[in-house]
């Protein structure tokens, strides 16, 4: 049996950055909390709970006093920033750069007076953080069919200036549609589109591969957290390729005994997903 496994498999910069620094953060200070999950993986937060790393959804939780809050690799809305600051809360701030940046691109054309389009998925944590940037004038599509009602409103409201922007793990394929379709409508009526590709280059290079190997293997096992985003949309990507796509979080949903009829399989894992996780896999294999 051949395992073609992907170079891009695993931790991205962002997470490894924000994972690493919250290891450092619990070691130096016991009063360290972690605004939400630090990264969609199980696995990854247990490790830290057993740190004593504390996990919160929100700052009222936070009671003692002089602790610290991580901001993960997802970055949150620009309120957290001010709260934490009057409930005199330090801010360690793991926000990945890539989504830094997102945000300082919806608040420049949002003061400009641009409609923003965010293509994702609307209750992303990533998300919100951009959305509170967006300053009300916005609309979030998951869906490439949802960009034609988006156009109605668009032109029935006399808009005439559009930025269409991304989640930073969304499908690449899906927002070069939504593009073209915008293109296409918008110009028609005259109306200015700025677009800024924001997916991250770890992203696009992680979904080529995975379409790259899906198409090579009889079988594809996609390894990640149930509730990690970029973990289902390379799901979705290889099933498109290989119909033997099956997504696991650990080692313990791979069918082993399924598998000896396949001569070649493929691996690959999202951004969030431990090396143990692929470890454990490799070595089951
Ligand atoms: S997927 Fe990209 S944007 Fe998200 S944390 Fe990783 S490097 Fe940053």
């Amino acid at each position: 049996m051949e395992v073609i496994l992907g170079k891009t498999a695993g931790f991205c910069y962002g997470v490894k950055r924000a994972v690493e620094g919250a290891k450092t953060e619990i070691e130096k200070c016991k009063n360290t909390y972690c605004l939400g999950e630090i990264v969609h993986n199980k696995q990854v937060v247990e490790n830290l709970k057993k740190k004593g790393m504390k996990f919160i959804e929100n700052l009222e939780e936070i009671k003692q006093k002089d602790a610290n809050v991580i901001i993960r690799a997802h970055g949150v809305p620009k309120n957290i920033y001010k709260l934490a600051k009057e409930k005199n809360i330090k801010i360690i701030d793991y926000t990945c750069p890539n989504v830094l940046k997102i945000h300082e691109i919806a608040d420049k054309y949002s003061k400009d007076g641009y409609y923003i389009i965010l293509c994702g998925n609307k209750n992303h944590p990533e998300n919100l953080g951009t959305i509170s940037y967006c300053n009300q004038n916005y609309d979030v599509v998951e869906k490439e069919e949802e960009i034609n009602k988006i156009i109605d409103k668009i032109i029935s409201n006399n808009m005439d200036k559009v930025l269409l922007i991304s989640q930073t793990t969304y499908n690449l394929e899906k927002f070069k549609n939504i593009e073209k379709v915008l293109k296409n409508q918008l110009s028609k009526k005259n109306i200015e589109l700025i677009v800024k590709n924001t997916i991250c280059r770890a992203t696009e290079l992680r979904q080529k591969e995975t379409e790259e190997i899906a198409q090579k293997v009889d079988y594809m096992i996609i390894i990640g957290g149930k509730n990690s985003s970029n973990t289902k949309k390379l799901y979705e990507i290889a099933k498109k390729h290989c119909d033997n796509t099956v997504c696991i979080e650990t080692v313990k949903e791979l069918e082993i005994e399924k598998l000896k009829k396949f001569n070649k399989i493929g691996i690959m894992a999202g951004a969030s997903t431990p090396d143990e996780s692929i470890k454990d896999v490799l070595s089951s294999l």
